[in-house]
């Protein structure tokens, strides 16, 4: 008799093959009552405030402050003194060492910064700890190589900093987009004042805490919180010499209207509707897990998200049946477990908007596909969902759903892919999955993306430029490129 022949009749057999919880602990992270502004490296006590949430649970987290556009005045002043006073003119190897401080404090505290990404921002733990904190520590890294390179990154054109940078981010990767902007803007002598969403204020307020660690020198980095207004009153603002944004769309044009004819320097990262192009030749298996992970990743709040995917037709039924029976295997629920798949909507609004545009989907025709799913009573949530039977028309085929949704479509041809993967108004991203690298290249060409994954999706490194298209925004961020947006020539 075999050792496990024995075990056999011993064995427990369980009853059910859910999954324990496998809670992340939340003391990790200690919230203050109440948050001020950081400006000149101190805590400016703020006029105005608001309550930020929990929105998996609805759960009041801490007070935030409400900037107004003297607070910001205060702001972009000390970022100008510091600009003028020191920061422009230290030695780029001792800006370098700023940075690589930053880098090396985010990896101390990678775990708490995680856990408050996922409380303040609903994503699941999971991504936060080994998505957004390794990259954002990778980001200052990165730049922190490139400080004192910087004649050799543009040789014969003396780079020179441009001055006091502007920077509004979202809320769909708070400390990510932070440190896309910050590290490449304190890398080539730049100070900032950034804005962080609304909704997500509390790891950039954590971030003013790594400053103080690394003695970062006072007025290099102000942080001001607030809604739109904030964002708007830093725009207008006339000591800023540049504007940074990732945002909407619609944000972005009124952003461009407002900087027309000031000479502000402006880089726009906006919305996204990517192709991810299927071909029949494709490891059907491995696709399978890339379209999950290209529209199910951080609930599907990613600019580049591959929302609409291109199926050749002579493979969609086993596909379109794979993916089905992937997407029931998702566990939806408590951000901060570690088990978890899918996460919180970041916002009532954001789940609004969603809702609204799942029906017009179904309003149009499209057939709607949804796992059997249990969601938690409280807080913002939205089954991952499939809509299939969608014509290129239709509303959840062109606008930027920003939510666990996907949209299918087939093609007969390449160029009928290309054709229908192009046709948005925007370009951000694209993914192509087939076995011939010939394939690859020839989509590659065609595709009007600033991304193009192969095989592969929503994989990001420092070292590679990241930007869009037509209405997905113009200058690139990462890489040689994102040293460029932050830095004047003599040409
Ligand atoms: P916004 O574009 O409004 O937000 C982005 C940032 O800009 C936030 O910090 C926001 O502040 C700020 N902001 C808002 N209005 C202004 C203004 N007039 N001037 C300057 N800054 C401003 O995105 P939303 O949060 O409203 O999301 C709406 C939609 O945008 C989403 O449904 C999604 O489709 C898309 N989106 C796309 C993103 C991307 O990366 N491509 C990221 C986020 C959203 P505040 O948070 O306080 O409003």
């Amino acid at each position: 008799m075999t050792e496990l022949e024995r075990k056999q009749d011993r064995a427990p057999v369980p009853s059910s093959w859910d999954y324990a919880p496998a809670p992340e602990a939340r003391d990790l992270v200690q919230l203050r009552e109440r948050y001020g502004h950081f400006v000149g490296g101190e805590w400016l006590e703020p006029r105005e405030a608001y309550t930020t949430i929990d929105p998996s649970s609805e759960e009041a987290l801490a007070e935030v402050g409400q900037a107004t556009s003297e607070e910001v005045d205060l702001a972009v002043g000390a970022a100008r003194d510091a600009f003028e006073n020191g920061w422009s003119d230290i030695s780029p190897a001792e800006r370098a060492k700023y940075l690589y401080r930053i880098a090396r404090i985010l990896q101390e505290r990678s775990r708490e910064f995680a856990v408050l990404e996922s409380l303040n921002g609903g994503k699941p733990i999971r991504e936060s700890r080994d998505v957004d904190l390794p990259l954002s520590a990778a980001h200052f890294f990165y730049y922190a190589g490139w400080a004192d390179k910087l004649e050799y990154a543009f040789p014969n054109r003396k780079p020179r900093p441009i001055g006091v940078a502007g920077q509004i981010v979202p809320w769909n990767f708070p400390l990510l987009m932070l440190s896309w902007k910050v590290a490449p803007a304190l890398a080539t002598g730049n100070t900032v004042v950034l804005k962080p969403a609304e909704t997500t204020p509390l790891s950039a307020l954590l971030f003013a805490d790594v400053l103080r660690q690394a003695e970062l020198p006072p007025g290099v980095v102000n942080i001001v919180t607030g809604d739109g207004r904030t964002g708007g009153a830093l725009v207008k603002h006339p000591g800023v010499d540049k504007i940074a944004f990732t945002g909407s769309t619609e944000v972005g044009k009124s952003i461009q209207r407002e900087l027309a004819g000031t000479g502000k320097r402006l880089t726009l990262e906006l919305g996204g509707k990517a192709a991810n192009v299927i071909f029949d030749d494709a490891a059907l298996d491995q696709a399978v897990e890339g379209i999950v992970n290209g529209i199910y990743f951080n609930q599907g709040h990613v600019c580049c998200a591959g929302s609409r995917l291109l199926v050749q037709e002579s493979i969609y039924e086993p596909l379109v049946g794979k993916l089905k029976r992937r997407l029931a295997t998702l566990r939806v629920g408590d951000p901060l477990d570690k088990n978890t798949d899918v996460g919180a909507i970041n916002s009532r609004q954001q789940l609004d908007k969603i809702k609204e545009l799942v029906a017009a989907g179904e309003e149009e025709g499209a057939e709607i596909y949804q796992p059997p799913c249990k969601l938690p009573e409280k807080g913002y949530w939205f089954v991952p969902t499939v809509f299939t039977n969608v014509a290129q028309s239709y509303r959840i085929a062109q606008e930027e759903i920003f939510g666990p949704v996907l949209s299918v479509l087939t093609f007969r041809t390449p160029d009928e892919a290309v054709e229908k993967a192009n046709n948005t108004p925007y370009g951000l991203a694209a993914g192509v999955w087939t076995e011939k690298g010939s394939r690859i290249l020839a989509m590659a060409q065609q595709l009007r993306a600033g991304v193009i994954w192969a095989n592969t999706y929503n994989r990001f490194d420092p070292a590679s430029p990241f930007g869009g298209y037509k209405e997905s925004g113009f200058g690139r961020e990462g890489g040689r490129h994102g040293l460029a947006a932050y830095l004047a020539f003599e040409e």
